[in-house]
């Protein structure tokens, strides 16, 4: 298939992949996916996580890219947003650290376009992580396929794919700041 057709599909969790893996295969796009989980506190949750996801992907018959752990990075780059909310700018700064990973990661693989599973969470705003994601990929090249995948019940659905197929679902979203609203 052409290079430019080739999707990277950022993923955040095993369980929230569900539905954009199925959804993007049916659609016709080549699929990859790519774990990024620097963010992930402490490092047993990202190794659990980060599993899941190679399962996932395997299940799914597509390759997944685990980045490097690298927490220490992480909490350097955001340290400034600390005493944040959950959703706030320490928030928005994570998505786009994410999203520049997986975006580099589709510039050193050759891929065209690029996507995410974090629209599927009832608890983030989907139009704010389009805005996001299309900002970095136009700063890389890329095209974003814009996707808000918990509408017609997405993350419903991505709820009873999971249980079905055994998948690890953590109950915090992912960074130390984070375990407190578990
Ligand atoms: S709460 Fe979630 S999105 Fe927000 S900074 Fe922590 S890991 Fe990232």
């Amino acid at each position: 298939m052409d290079d430019k057709k080739r999707l990277i599909l950022h993923i955040c969790c095993a369980p929230d992949a569900t539905v954009p893996v199925d959804d993007l295969l049916e659609e016709g796009y080549s699929t990859e996916g790519f774990f990024y989980g620097s963010n992930i506190h402490p490092g047993d949750e990202f190794e659990k996580r980060a599993a899941a996801a190679v399962c996932l992907c395997q299940t799914k018959g597509i390759e997944c890219n685990v980045m490097h752990y690298d927490p220490e990075k992480w909490n350097r780059e955001t340290k400034a947003f600390a005493t944040e909310p959950e959703g706030g700018k320490r928030c928005l700064l994570c998505f786009e650290l994410q999203l520049k990973a997986a975006a580099e990661y589709a510039v050193r693989s050759c891929a065209g376009l690029l996507t995410t599973t974090l629209t599927i969470s009832p608890h983030k705003d989907p139009s704010v992580i389009n805005e996001i994601g299309e900002k970095v990929s136009s700063e890389y090249g890329l095209i974003w396929i814009s996707k808000i995948w918990r509408k017609n019940n997405g993350f419903k659905r991505s709820v009873n794919e999971s249980k079905k197929l055994g998948l690890y679902r953590q109950d915090y979203c992912g960074c130390i700041y984070s375990i407190r609203n578990r």
